[in-house]
């Protein structure tokens, strides 16, 4: 594509991006994530976020979840500070934790009353929002809430959770155009995931390198949720911290293909590679 405004994401355009870290700094220069979603039967994909969250980098991490997953997140991810809300589902959305971002979605359901205590939350809150999953199976079923999001919210959906959000499309010309209006009308950045994720910004799009079928698993999406948000806690600014996070993802799949098989990379082995997939880029 000879458009201006179309960008091809290999590790050119990652390394100007990257931030190195300074010797004098401390985990309070590489922010606060806050990850916000699960529900009875779906710890897990709370968990990994959260993980990948710290894996990335993020300074501290907090996770909000139904109380039932109390016990699995504290020590799958022993880094992790918690705060519980309802036992089985999200309700209240009633943190204390001063984060500096929030990632919201993995896991959490779309049962009526989360759904009512989400449109509260969007309505209040005024930290940047990473939405994925759930939340953006929420905000399709309410369209009424997308007017209240933080300028440059980076909505992550994979198609299904696309054509939900903005209806449905002839072909990839027109939606191309769809997602390019959607995020124009309502300053988002969306990042249509799939073989070659799409990071659409305004009339600007790029497209990812890195991935392979390997990332086909559960969890995987849940994994992009935690990075991208504990990207924006460092100090990216959102549309980089959406390229590098899914540039980053995509390239553990790469990696790891030359040890192991398409078929045992899972979701927690994103998080194996993520060192890799950081070195590579020097
Ligand atoms: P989710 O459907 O939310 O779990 O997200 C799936 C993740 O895996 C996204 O980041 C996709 O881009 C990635 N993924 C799924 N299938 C493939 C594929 N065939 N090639 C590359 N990446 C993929
Ligand atoms: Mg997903």
């Amino acid at each position: 594509n000879l458009n201006p405004k179309s960008h091809y994401i290999t590790k050119n355009e990652i390394i100007p991006i990257y931030k190195s870290r300074n010797k004098w700094s401390h985990k309070g220069t590489y922010g606060h994530s806050l990850i916000i979603g699960g529900s009875f039967g779906k710890i897990g994909a709370v968990t990994l976020a959260t993980r990948a969250a710290l894996k990335i980098g993020s300074g501290l991490v907090s996770a909000y979840l139904p109380k039932c997953g109390y016990n699995i997140l504290q020590i799958s991810v022993p880094e992790a500070m918690v705060e519980v809300d309802n036992d089985a589902a999200l309700e209240y959305y009633n943190f204390k934790t001063k984060a500096t971002i929030i990632g919201i979605g993995p896991g959490m359901g779309t049962v009526e009353k989360t759904a009512l205590g989400f449109e509260l939350f969007i309505k209040e809150n005024k930290l940047p929002l990473v939405i994925d999953a759930d939340a953006i199976n929420l905000l399709s079923i309410n369209k009424s809430l997308l007017k209240y999001l933080p300028k440059n919210t980076v909505l992550t959906p994979h198609p299904k959770e696309l054509e939900r959000l903005i209806g449905s499309w002839k072909n990839d010309f027109e939606k191309l155009e769809k997602i390019t209006d959607f995020s124009k009308d309502h300053n988002v950045i969306v990042v249509l995931k799939g073989a070659h994720t799409i990071i659409i910004n305004e009339d600007n799009k790029y497209i990812n390198s890195t991935g392979n079928p390997a990332l086909a698993t559960a969890g995987s999406g849940d994994v992009l949720t935690g990075l991208i948000t504990g990207l924006i806690a460092q100090g990216y600014e959102p549309i980089n911290a959406a390229i590098l996070g899914v540039y980053l993802h995509g390239k553990t799949a790469d990696l790891a293909l030359q040890e192991t098989s398409y078929e045992t990379f899972t979701a927690s082995s994103i998080l194996d590679y993520l060192s890799d997939a950081i070195l590579d880029i020097f």
